[in-house]
This record gives C-alpha cells, structure tokens and sequence, in this order.
C-alpha cells in the first residue's frame, strides 16, 4: 500500500460487527496475566508475549508502532516520550565505554548537547564532522566506530546528508548507522531503504502535526527492536503515555495531505524571502540554489516546510519580529499546521551546542552570519502568511 493508504490503516484491527471503527485509547496500566504466558522480568520478555504492564507494551503505542514501521519500511518500532528519550535510548543502548560515535556536526541543539556533554561521562568517544562531505565521514570512523548518527534535513540551516553513500561507508567498516528523519517524515524519506540500520523521530514534530503530544520512535529490524525494548525502553522507562500514543495515531492520519500542502505553501514563502532585501541567505531543500539540490532531488520525495534564512543585524530583527508577528508564533518547535518563526544566533549554537571550532566554526559563521531565523511553514493560506512575513520584516 501506499503511504497515505498505510499512514491511516496499517497495523489496524480486523473489522468485527460492534467493535469501534477508531482504534480505541487503552489507558490501563496492567493487563491480565497468566503464569504460563510472561515471566516477571523483562529479560523474559518474547515478541510473542501479550500485553502485561504498559511500560513493556501497551496496545495503543503498539498500533503507533506498527504504524511507524509501516510507514517506514522497517520490521518493527519502539515508541518514547520523546524524541530526546529515543535518541538517548538507542545511544546508550548501542554504546558503550570505549566505543565512538561519528556525529552530523549540524544537528538538533540537545543530540549535540547529549553527545557532546553527557556521552564522554559514560566512556564513550564522539566526533563530529561535516556529514554533507562523504570524505570527512570515512576519515572520522574508527576500529571502536559502533554508530554514524546522522540528521538530514539537519537543524537549522537544513544541510543534507547522503544516507546510502554513508550506509556504505559505516557498514564497510563495521558501524551501524542511525539517521535521524524528524524533518524529512517518511513521505519525504525513508532511510531504511537506503541502507541505514535505524531510523530515529520525534514525533512530536510532523507526525503529529498539531503541536499537542511529545513522542518518539526509533524504527528497524525486529530483533534489534526487540533488544532496544528490553534495555532502553523498559529499563529506562521513557514509555510514551497512551493518550500522546493516540493524539500522534490521529495525527499520521494527515501526514502526507499535510506534507505536499507544508511543501507547497514553503515553495510560495522562500519565493518572497528570495526577492527580499532583509534576506541575505535563504535555505530549503527544494531550492534549485540549495547546495545540495542535487541530493535533495535524489533522497526525498517531498521538501517540507522548513526553512531558514539568514539577514544583516539578526539580532535586533529577531526583536522586532517577535513584536509584529501575528499569524507566525515567535516560537521554537516545528511541523505543526500553525507558522512557527525563531532566531538562532551563530555563537550561542557554536559554544553551547555544537562545539565548533577553527575551520569548522568559520565556516559555519561564513554559511550563516550571525544567525539563522528559522521557520516552520505552516497550513494557513501562503498569502497571509508572506503579508504577515512582509510587515514583520519591513
Ligand atoms: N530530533 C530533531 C531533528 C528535532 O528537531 C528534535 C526537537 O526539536 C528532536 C530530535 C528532539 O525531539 P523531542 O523534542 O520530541 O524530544
């Protein structure tokens, strides 16, 4: 089936006379057991045991699950509260002391944050690199390289990565590769078919469109999902609650409706960004003078709604935008229906985010000047929102 076929029925229920045709939200906690059927400890756990306490599984993030893996052609998912806790989740599960993780150096501020920060804490070694350059992937990887985590589109200023080449590259030399898709969603992307070990979301971005739940979901092989239940998703605990389980299943729904109208309405928004004096620099994947529009054109089938642009004197026009908005938000997040605008400046993403230095950070400073506003184009009319942009920006 197609994608807006599975993203509203995949994983559902047979239909049987009585029963509700919505799948319904189980908030229970605890599920009858039997003593032939479960032991107690999650190290008993098979994928063939039922239901038994909601931090183990529980029927509504099972359908999310099936959903997710249909939707992007894995075997088998593992929802989380967040984003965050999928990312950590599957880190701390395939890492450990003495092991290295090659990292997108251009990445959601808290991964780098969690890399950077807490990760050498736990014995494990982290490089980041420029992961639009192929040359600086294979040069980073070493003998004790047990993950490439890469992001594309990456946070903020939507670099590219070229998930099969750096499949190959990882796997080659015994690395698995995890690629974090929030931006791209499977309607754009699905990087499982281009070689990539693990796909990574946060849900609580496009899957669920409307800005009301936090989740997150790491897709893959059933096996490995099944160890990654075992370690990071009951042990650790960062089980998503069935009712976000519920508002994010309602949300796919929609995804790909919303995807081609957040596509069409941020083609219409970077046109009048493109012929604005303010504007020094405009980024989206589906632009012709994107420097990567070649791989854009090859790795995704929809651009998204997330743009960046930077402009002289950042700082201050960040200010006077949040004043002006009125339909946009001044606001972080994104993939909701609503417009979201918000100001990165360059060195506070550098010191306490990313951590670049030298060559690297001059040329990050030379890509963005000062600092990147970056924008979530929503589902409101494209008009509106390029008069709302205009008096903001005038
Ligand atoms: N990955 C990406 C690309 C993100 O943009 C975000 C949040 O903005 C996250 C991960 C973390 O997700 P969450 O906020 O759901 O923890």
């Amino acid at each position: 089936m197609k994608p807006a076929t599975l993203a509203v029925h995949a994983g559902a229920a047979a239909a049987v006379p009585g029963e509700p045709v919505l799948s319904p939200l189980v908030p229970a906690t605890s599920f009858h057991a039997h003593p032939d059927a479960i032991g107690f400890s999650a190290n008993d756990l098979t994928s063939a045991a039922p239901h038994f306490y909601a931090r183990w599984s529980n029927p509504t993030a099972e359908l999310l699950e099936a959903r997710l893996a249909a939707l992007d052609g894995g075997e088998a998912a593992l929802s989380f509260a967040s984003g965050m806790a999928a990312v950590s989740g599957l880190f701390l599960h395939l890492l450990q002391s003495g092991d290295h993780l090659v990292l997108s150096e251009v990445c959601y501020a808290g991964v780098a944050e969690l890399a950077h920060d807490i990760l050498p804490r736990y014995g494990i070694a982290v490089t980041a690199i420029d992961s639009s350059d192929l040359a600086a992937v294979a040069a980073a990887i070493r003998p004790e390289t047990r993950l490439v985590h890469i992001e594309t589109p990456a946070n903020p200023i939507l670099r590219l990565a070229d998930i099969a080449a750096i499949a190959e590259i990882a796997h080659a030399r015994g690395a698995a590769l995890s690629v974090d898709s929030t931006m791209a969603t499977p309607v754009a992307t699905r990087p499982l078919d281009l070689g990539a070990d693990f796909v990574v979301h946060s849900l609580t971005k496009y899957a669920c469109g409307h800005g009301d739940a936090l989740g997150g979901a790491v897709i893959g092989r059933a096996a490995a999902i099944a160890d990654l239940r075992k370690f990071a998703g009951i042990h650790f605990g960062a089980t998503i609650s069935p009712f976000a389980a519920w508002l994010i299943l309602r949300g796919l729904e929609t995804l790909p409706a919303r995807m081609a109208l957040h596509q069409a309405n941020a083609a219409a928004v970077v046109a009048f960004l493109n012929t604005h004096p303010r504007v020094a620099r405009v980024w989206w994947p589906g632009s012709a003078d994107h420097p990567q529009a070649e791989l854009a054109r090859r790795q995704m089938r929809n651009f998204s709604g997330m743009v960046a642009f930077s402009a002289a004197a950042g700082a201050a026009l960040s200010r006077q935008i949040a004043d002006r908005v009125k339909l946009f938000s001044y606001a972080v997040s994104l993939g909701k229906t609503r417009s979201l605008i918000f100001y990165i400046p360059t060195d506070d993403l550098l010191r306490s985010s990313f951590h670049l230095e030298g060559a690297a950070a001059q040329a990050y400073r030379a890509a963005t000047g000062n600092g990147t506003f970056r924008l979530s184009i929503g589902l409101e009319d494209p008009e509106d929102l390029i008069a709302d942009l205009a008096q903001a920006l005038a």
